[in-house]
């Protein structure tokens, strides 16, 4: 058995003074049983905890290691970002040069304005697609996270799914009755949420591929018609890319798929692991926002010098590296040996995956949306978290998040991780 002596330590004193311990409900592992490691060290793909263990990491500080942990290139540029001064609140040169690199990238944003979570972007692209729009309701998928906004904590994924409440308390009835929550994949529920609120949806946001249930793909079709309905409707798309922008493709899913949306919502690898959010779309929609039009957002650390530069690098050496190739060839090795790992241990599991991103669950039926991924055998799923990461394996510690791969991995390391997985599954009939 590994040792945690250290964590363990750590983890009374956190539990003192911080809410369960944890700054971010899901680390706490209460998914999974047990108690959270502390980490003081990562590099490439691996993750070192204070007791001297060493784990290759598949949750990439949730997406945005894109390029593994602790990058050159990203700590140097942080590194002589600081130097000039870590906070200006005054307009700085790098936000220019990030939001170009967006704009360029990405085909449905013509402008871009950063802020510092993925939560906040979602919070505030609803909030514009609500102004420019006059309309108040908004359609959300269940199982789909969109942050912790208010009127988006309505049957969230994440960890509001985690831990069975995804409708959190102390959210008014009142400031979610303009939210409409309809299932994934499913194309006659958005026509007749339609039909039932004529002239009044501002838009749908979705995740394109939604990664906080698991990881599920949308069916053939289905993100085209999304595009048209809301365009029939003079209701605006919103693609939360927050998760799958710069990682299923260089232009996100947006461009991996060909669907344009309205709006867009940026976090994790725009930010190179600093903390970052942004939305960006149709500059008409943009010039909504002000100082030039009715809809208000602000921020005091937006555009913050050290994440600005952490992003530019990391986008610069995504782009320039071939890393897409590179994780492509990784995910491949990964999914086809962890499907013959468990056909080998007779165990059913509905290995997902697109990209980078990854999820098996522990289910012999296929998984399209929230429903089919609740039928996923979450207890099997506890003791294989413990087992792998008994071998060395850190996978997200819920049934219900996408793993990662990094252009850091290499070979080697999901060699390993397909082996750890083929004897831990034998353990759990
Ligand atoms: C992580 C995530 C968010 C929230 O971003 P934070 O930076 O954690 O606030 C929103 N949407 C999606 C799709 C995410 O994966």
């Amino acid at each position: 058995m590994l040792s945690h002596a250290k964590s363990e330590q750590l983890f009374a004193e956190a539990l003192k003074y911080i809410p369960g311990g944890v700054n971010s409900p899901v680390r706490a592992f209460r998914a999974v049983g047990g108690q959270p490691f502390f980490v003081n060290r990562a590099k490439g793909a691996h993750v070192f905890d204070v007791d001297g263990n060493e784990y290759i990491d598949y949750v990439g500080t949730w997406g945005p290691a894109i390029l593994g942990h602790a990058h050159p290139r990203i700590i140097s540029a942080v590194q002589q970002a600081a130097e000039q001064g870590t906070s200006f609140g005054i307009p700085n040169p790098l936000e220019v040069t990030m939001a170009k690199r967006v704009c360029d990238a990405v085909p449905g944003v013509q402008k871009v304005r950063m802020c510092n979570s993925g939560t906040e972007a979602c919070m505030s692209a609803i909030r514009l697609a609500r102004g420019f729009t006059k309309r108040d309701k908004i359609i959300k998928f269940d199982g789909c996270y969109h942050g912790h906004a208010d009127s988006l904590l309505v049957k969230a994924g994440s960890g509001a799914l985690t831990f069975g409440n995804p409708d959190s308390a102390g959210v008014p009835a009142a400031f979610t009755q303009h939210t409409i929550v309809l299932p994934f994949n499913d194309v006659e529920a958005v026509r007749a949420a339609f039909a039932a609120n004529k002239d009044q949806i501002a838009g749908i946001i979705v995740e394109p591929v939604p990664g906080n249930a698991g990881l599920y793909l949308p069916k053939p079709g289905y993100l085209e018609f999304l595009r048209e309905i809301t365009a029939a409707h003079e209701s605006l798309l919103i693609f939360d890319e927050v998760m799958t922008g710069f990682r299923l493709s260089f232009g996100g899913a947006q461009k991996l798929f060909g669907i344009t949306p309205d709006l867009s919502c940026f976090g994790k690898i725009i930010g190179g692991g600093l903390p970052v959010g942004a939305f960006g779309g149709r500059a008409e929609i943009m010039d909504y926002l002000a100082p030039l039009g009715p809809v208000y957002q602000a921020g005091t650390l937006s555009g913050n010098p050290l994440a600005m530069a952490a992003g530019i690098a990391n986008l610069e050496e995504l782009q320039s590296s071939g890393a897409y190739c590179k994780l492509e060839e990784l995910a491949e090795q990964l999914s086809a040996g962890m499907r013959d790992a468990a056909k080998s241990a007779n165990i059913p599991v509905q290995f997902n995956n697109i990209g980078s991103m990854f999820c098996g669950y522990f289910t012999d039926q296929p998984v399209h949306n929230l429903a089919d991924a609740m039928h996923s055998d979450r207890e099997r799923f506890k003791k294989y978290f413990h087992g792998m990461l008994e071998e060395g394996v850190y996978f997200a510690p819920s049934q219900f998040e996408a793993g990662f791969i990094s252009a850091a991995h290499t070979p080697a390391d999901i060699d390993h991780t397909v082996r750890a997985a083929a004897k831990v599954m034998k353990t759990l009939h």
